[in-house]
């Protein structure tokens, strides 16, 4: 079995029926929706398509939907003609509504932008792909010094390393596309730029307003995020590690430092965390991935992330199955040799997070061993995926969304199974579903961690049994 778990993400490439069920049969966990580009109809209509799909998933692996979230980005407005730009050129960024005042002129969906910049910040337009310096700011708009050639299209993403912006957390857009991700009963949403605990929270509560049962994904994309690190981890339920914009708002030799930080974090302060965007990049074209690219996953597997997420390679490339075929060729080789171990520096502060290392410890020192986990919320499952055991975990739970809920936990294979009134009943139940489907052999010793296993009380159990 495959522990890192994939994300695809999904667009005019590949939201067809035939080509999610194509993707899922190549390995892929979750899918991504992403709001910056889909319209609610789209988004409603590839949802049901995933659900559809996922119903003959090879050996009833359950699938996830992610809808991720635009967030509080900045963006040029319409143009009619893209500007073509030369370095020395000058080009002003205004107010919606305001008049022109230079050849080269955009607006920008934020007002408060010239109260947030500075002259002599760098703004960067189109992911990096064009370099500026601000040299005036007045009530109405930003004139910029262009550094580098490049053409700007209509509402492309700017980029402000370094410079904390008042932007709200949520937006309008935000708070509608919630409302449309609790309608397609979407398994987790992601929030863009999230900057501190508050803004986790303040999704959180829509969410749960919008009667969602979403698990929650902080993106971590500025330097705001990076100082706050420790809050945001604990407040969110998984953290994405978004490196698409991350790349461009700290310098870029020091990301691959974040990404180890914000790795070895996750796992002490128990949280899941996905490394995302550019892992194959050159697939979007190329039938094959660059060594670089390889090994940049073999990176995030070495370092024991729960999943890995691809972005264009899926959505808009020419390759998408091979894509998640890669991906899935280099998680399982290296997952054979080993990782970080950085799960050894978790901070257990609950007795029942001792229980479970206690079960982790025992699998491990057991040849052949696994583990198996009831849990009615998945939270124990997450638990023992987050000390990494050597053994996957079979978790079994008692419905449908606890079990789409547990794709993204790193060696865990969850299973909805009725719990039955007597527990030694649905252990006879989940023993029978694993070996039934061929999971492990007879005779398999079994650590079976579970706090229902009494049903009056809930009392944390640890057994070991044989297949
Ligand atoms: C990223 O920046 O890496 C990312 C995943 O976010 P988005 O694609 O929404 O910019």
């Amino acid at each position: 079995m495959r522990r890192t778990r994939l994300i695809a993400t999904l667009g005019p490439a590949t939201d067809s029926l035939e080509a999610i069920r194509a993707l899922i049969e190549a390995g892929t966990d979750a899918f991504r929706i992403n709001m910056s580009h889909a319209a609610h109809e789209w988004a409603r209509e590839v949802s049901a398509r995933i659900r559809e799909a996922a119903k003959d998933a090879p050996r009833e692996r359950p699938v996830a939907i992610l809808f991720d979230l635009q967030g509080p980005s900045i963006r040029t407005g319409k143009l009619t003609t893209p500007l073509e730009l030369n370095p020395g050129d000058q080009i002003e960024f205004r107010h919606e509504g305001s008049t022109p005042a230079l050849p080269a002129s955009t607006t920008v969906n934020y007002s408060s932008l010239v109260n947030d910049v500075n002259i002599g910040d760098t703004l960067l337009v189109d992911n990096g792909a064009m370099i500026m310096k601000i040299a005036g700011v007045t009530s109405d708009r930003i004139t910029c010094e262009v550094m580098t050639h490049g053409t700007i299209g209509s509402r492309r993403h700017i980029n402000l390393p370094g410079v904390r912006l008042n932007l709200p957390a949520l937006t309008e857009k935000d708070r509608a596309d919630i409302e449309v991700a609790v309608e397609c009963q979407a398994d987790f949403v992601a929030g863009s730029f999230v900057r501190d605990a508050a803004h986790v929270n303040e999704l959180r509560a829509k969410i749960a307003e919008a009667g969602g049962h979403a698990e929650l994904i902080a993106k971590l994309e500025d330097q705001e995020a990076i100082k706050n690190l420790d809050d945001i981890i604990s407040a969110a339920d998984i953290i994405m590690v978004a490196r698409g914009d991350l790349g461009i708002e700290v310098h870029i030799e020091e990301l691959p430092i974040i990404q180890r930080r914000i790795v070895k974090r996750c796992l002490c302060l128990g949280r899941r965390v996905i490394i995302a965007t550019h892992l194959l990049e050159s697939m979007i074209e190329s039938p094959t991935p660059t060594r670089a690219e390889v090994t940049d996953c073999a990176n995030a597997v070495y370092e024991e992330a729960d999943a890995l997420m691809i972005s264009g390679e899926t959505s808009v490339g020419k390759h998408p199955v091979r894509c998640i075929e890669i991906l899935d060729r280099v998680a399982r080789r290296i997952e054979r040799s080993g990782g970080l171990g950085y799960a050894t520096h978790a901070n257990l502060r609950l007795e029942k997070q001792h229980a479970v290392r206690a079960a982790v410890q025992l699998v491990d020192s057991i040849q052949d061993a696994v583990m198996v986990v009831f849990t009615q919320s998945g939270a124990t499952a997450n638990q023992a995926a987050l000390l990494r055991p050597r053994s996957p975990i079979y978790a079994f739970v008692p419905d449908e969304k606890v079990c789409r809920a547990l794709t993204l936990s790193r060696g865990v294979r969850p299973f909805a199974i009725p719990f039955h009134k007597k527990p030694r009943d649905t252990i006879a139940d989940a023993v029978a579903t694993l070996r039934n489907r061929r999971d492990i052999p007879a005779g398999t010793p079994l650590v079976v961690f579970s706090d229902t296993l009494l049903m009056e009380q809930a009392v944390d159990s640890i057994l070991l049994e044989h297949a």
